[in-house]
């Protein structure tokens, strides 16, 4: 099943090594055996960045579930503990944590670094399914309990295939593949859904 030479999940550069899919550091300590990984260049391999710290603590922040629930009070607590980074962040503006709706950024916090890493996951799904890389871009549809918008209501509609996840107390997922576009959709914590969705370039690369 493998290829001879693996390459990049998101450029196609040889590997140099591998990245977790959702990242390792999301999951609380007890909830990582048997965990989705791709292969990744160095320039994509983003599983220690401050990115994926801070939106791996608003996910967990914005869910109550077993496998959150450990995070707080373990790995995430003591970051917290040690440094003031995401955390002062998010708790000045706690309010929004769950505001917004699509990938323009109508999330009040940093929406880049929502979009930034949401879609690494995207390109991470889709090159663990089809074991090469998607070369489009991605549209990031965040969930707003108040005005649940367009693309959530369409994307809702949808039919999905439950994918098998390595534990679903952290991370499910669902594809649909309507009209060869990928689309994922994504639950965190048993309680968050998120939606990613391809979008084919404007222009053709070739
Ligand atoms: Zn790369």
């Amino acid at each position: 099943m493998k290829k001879a030479v693996e390459t990049c999940y998101v450029c196609g550069a040889p590997k140099t090594s591998k990245e977790h899919v959702p990242p390792k550091s999301w999951f609380a300590k007890s909830y990582r055996q048997n965990l989705m990984t791709v292969p990744s260049c160095a320039i994509h391999n983003e599983s220690n960045s401050s990115d994926v710290e801070y939106v791996g603590f608003i996910l967990a922040a914005a869910t109550t579930g077993k496998g959150s629930n450990e995070l707080w009070s373990g790995a995430i607590k003591r970051n917290v503990d040690r440094r003031r980074g995401p955390f002062a962040t998010v708790m000045s503006q706690t309010t929004t944590v769950q505001v917004g709706r699509d990938e323009t950024g109508e999330v009040s916090i940093t929406p880049q670094r929502f979009v930034k890493v949401l879609a690494a996951i995207g390109y991470g799904l889709y090159y663990y399914q089809k074991e090469v890389p998607w070369k489009g871009r991605w549209r990031i549809v965040l969930p707003d309990p108040d005005d649940p918008g367009a693309h959530v209501q369409r994307l809702s509609g949808l039919v999905w295939i439950e994918e098998d996840s390595p534990n679903h107390e952290c991370f499910q997922w669902w594809s649909n593949n309507d009209q060869g576009t990928p689309r994922y959709k994504l639950k965190f914590y048993g309680e968050l859904d998120l939606y990613i969705e391809g979008r084919i370039p404007e222009v053709p690369s070739e």
